[in-house]
Order: C-alpha cells, then structure tokens, then sequence
C-alpha cells in the first residue's frame, strides 16, 4: 500500500462499507477487502486509460453472438434506431395511461446492463427509468461495485408504466420484449443484471421463481446473466440485501475476469 493512499479510492471505500453497514454485515473477509482493493485500483487504472470509459477495446476472451450479428460502427446510432422504430408506440394497451414511453438511459457501450420490470409513477413523470425511490438504491448498488451509474445501461421490460404499478401482463410483455432484445443486440453487454422476475423470466424463457433463478449465472445470447430482487422488493424487505449483495459481487467478479 502506498504512504498516501488514494482519496477517491478511499471514497469508493467508504461508500463500499456504508453498503455493507446498511446490508446488516459486520464482517469481513480478509482476502474479499484486499480483492475489492485490487479491483478498485484496477478499475481506475482502466479509466485512466480509455477515452470511453467502459468497453475494452481487446478483443473479449468471450464468445458473443451479438458481436457476430451487431458490426460496432453501427452499435451507436442504432439504439436511436431501436427508439425511432418504437416511435410513440400503441403497440399494447400499456399507451393509454402512460405520460412518457420510458426508453432506458446510459452508456451506449455499457459493459453491464439492468433491466427492470416496467416504469413507476416518477419514471413515468419524468421519462427516465429507476429516478426513484428504488432508482436511489439502484444507484448505490451500483457504486457498491465501483461504478458509476452513468458507466452502465437501464432500462425495462415493458416502456410504459403498468396502472398502478401492476406486475405487466403477458400480452404487453410480448408486445414490448422484442425492444428490449433490440437494446441488448445494440449494447452487446458483458453481463446483464435482471432485477426481478419479470426481467428474468422474460429474457431466461422460463416460469422459475426469481429464488431459483438467482445465485447462479445463466446466459443469454453470449452475455452472462445474473438475476436479482428487484430494488422496489428491497426496499419493502431490507434482509434480501444480503442476497442482492452475493448477486452484486458476482457481477463484479464476471466484470473483473473478462
Ligand atoms: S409498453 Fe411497449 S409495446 Fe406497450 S405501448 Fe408501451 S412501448 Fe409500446
């Protein structure tokens, strides 16, 4: 360790454990803190050395089937693409009540991608996804893997919110799905995070409960996919953090090997 250590390193590590104290653990394994010391230094060296802050420019030792399909000089402008072909959608009943058709927000060549569900009442207001109450936790998920909200890529199963914050029904999903796998053959993510069932039941064909489909690593199209509780679900259960946060680390492992 150097005499004077790295005050935004020593940021990321307060933040780090303010994670942990929220999560209830008060532990800490010797060899996880010096890893996530290495992982943290190496993160920031990468930035240091990239214009674009996330997508390696080596080769991935991955095989990507979106690479196959996607050339990259078309990968940026074609989630405007994706947008322009959504256009102002009335593909499902989902248009009626909506204020703003919630795209998803943030870095065109994100490494890493969560999808939710569907928009709530601020998404909705403000045609961003996870402004929230659950949008805030997400936010601090993320930095609990030290990155930055804006490194990454959000957006949700269905575009418009569900009346009520209903779970969106099968025909909506149907209707709106084919978009979001547009987004993802656009991005090319290492690793998408699904946070809660209807991301992953969507995107995994299957009807598991998101308890069996969470603690492992599926794929999806040559990304690596990791489901999750959902941030809106932690919030109203505070304990399932301590699930959420194996999830999170597991991300951040996949994201540090590759
Ligand atoms: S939820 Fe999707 S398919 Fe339905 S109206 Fe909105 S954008 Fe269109």
């Amino acid at each position: 360790m150097p005499d004077h250590p790295d005050p935004a390193l020593l940021e990321q590590l307060k933040d780090h454990l303010k994670y942990y104290a929220e999560t209830g653990i008060d532990r800490f394994d010797p060899k996880a803190v010096s890893g996530a010391l290495r992982l943290a230094a190496s993160l920031r060296g990468e930035r240091k050395s990239r214009s674009r802050p996330l997508r390696q420019s080596a080769p991935s030792t991955q095989t990507s089937l979106f690479a196959e399909s996607v050339p990259a000089s078309v990968r940026d402008s074609s989630l405007e693409e994706v947008r322009n072909d959504l256009g102002d959608c009335q593909r499902c009943k989902l248009c009626r009540d909506r204020t703003h058709i919630v795209f998803g927000a943030g870095h065109p060549q994100a490494r890493l991608v969560f999808v939710g569900e569907g928009p709530g009442v601020e998404e909705d207001r403000q045609g961003l996804p996870f402004v929230g109450r659950a949008g805030q936790l997400l936010t601090r998920m993320i930095e609990a893997i030290q990155m930055r909200r804006d490194e990454v890529y959000i957006c949700n199963v269905v575009k418009c919110r569900p009346p009520g914050n209903r779970t969106p029904q099968e025909d909506e999903v149907t209707a709106c799905s084919p978009f979001l796998e547009r987004q993802l053959a656009v991005l090319q993510p290492e690793v998408i995070c699904c946070l809660g069932l209807t991301a992953a039941q969507t995107l995994l064909q299957v009807r598991t409960p998101i308890g069996r489909l969470r603690g492992k690593i599926h794929s999806f199209r040559g990304a690596q996919l990791v489901a999750t509780y959902h941030p809106a679900y932690l919030l109203r259960n505070p304990p399932a953090k301590r699930e959420v946060w194996e999830d999170l680390k597991r991300i951040r492992s996949l994201l540090s090997s590759s």
